[in-house]
């Protein structure tokens, strides 16, 4: 695996696999990969001929410096699991490099960014917009892989393809779960062990929302979530409601929608976990 820490030479590598006629898949990170993020790599190796993945902890998108601080870093480790995952090409870019002469751009977000993750993190997607935009202007992918956990990040990279014209397929995967259901994060290697055993609770609320989904009114549906989360107590509820699949406004009655989203953030001490859960018309 080749291992890049200049933005230019990741435009070279790029450049000079095209000139082959390969094609690239692009994973961005932040590091401390697990499973989740492996599963990325597979398919993108499944979908491309050439695959990069990149480490960087973005400080733009952290609002709050004491979780930026905090961010696990393990790129020894990450360098391993690459290898074994078949991944060609690592790019870890000096923030100084990704950002030299670069004024952050203000985007248009379309109003994705109005709710759930959005007034807890102010600034959160500008800064996850504009350091994705950098890293495709450097890496220049076919396509790039990103999660369904972070559903609302999806969304709005789906929405600034379009209308920001970024030449990149923006390819969707799904949550990997942890065998009793909660989504795999770096963020759980945080949780003590009393934390990460009441973990699952969300992707248990999240189980009897999607069963209840369609049949039961979005309020109905909504409660019975509330329900199972009140009985544990080292939860700290942040927000749980559902919304359109499309642009993940709050909706407030199922309409005639095939699927709609539920979404979920709350502390488990001085962790803060997020989950979501396609819900579908039977
Ligand atoms: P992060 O390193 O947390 O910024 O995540 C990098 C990419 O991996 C993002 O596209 C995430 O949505 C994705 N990802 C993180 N955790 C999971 C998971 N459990 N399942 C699927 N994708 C994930």
């Amino acid at each position: 695996m080749e291992l890049i820490r200049e933005p230019h030479e990741a435009a070279l590598w790029t450049a000079l696999n095209r000139r082959k006629g390969l094609s690239i898949g692009f994973v961005p990170t932040m590091g401390a990969l697990h499973e989740g993020h492996l599963e990325l790599i597979h398919k993108a190796r499944k979908e491309c001929d050439r695959v990069c993945c990149s480490i960087f902890v973005n400080p733009l998108q952290f609002n709050d410096p004491e979780d930026l601080a905090k961010y696990p870093i393990r790129t020894a480790e990450d360098k391993a699991l690459l290898e074994s995952a078949g991944c060609q090409a690592l790019f870890i870019p000096l923030k100084e490099e990704l950002f030299k002469g670069f004024t952050p751009s203000q985007y248009d977000l379309g109003g994705i960014d109005s709710h759930w993750e959005g007034p807890s993190r102010p600034g959160h997607f500008q800064g996850v917009a504009n350091v994705v935009e950098r890293l495709f202007h450097y890496v220049r992918p076919d396509r790039a892989y990103f999660g369904a956990k972070d559903r609302q990040q999806l969304t709005i990279l789906q929405h600034l393809q379009a209308k920001q014209r970024w030449p990149v397929t923006i390819v969707e995967c799904p949550t990997v779960r942890e065998p009793d259901g909660l989504a795999m994060s770096s963020r759980n290697l945080r949780l003590a062990k009393h934390e990460r055993e009441a973990a699952p609770i969300l992707f248990r609320a999240l189980g009897k929302m999607a069963s209840l989904a369609f049949t039961t009114s979005v309020e109905g549906c909504i409660e019975a979530g509330q329900g199972i989360l009140a009985q544990e107590t080292l939860l700290d509820l942040d927000y749980l409601g559902i919304a359109d699949a499309g642009n993940l406004e709050p909706i407030s009655e199922w309409g005639d929608r095939r699927q709609a989203v539920v979404l979920v953030a709350a502390h488990f001490g001085e962790v803060r976990l997020i989950d979501n859960l396609t819900l579908k018309r039977a």
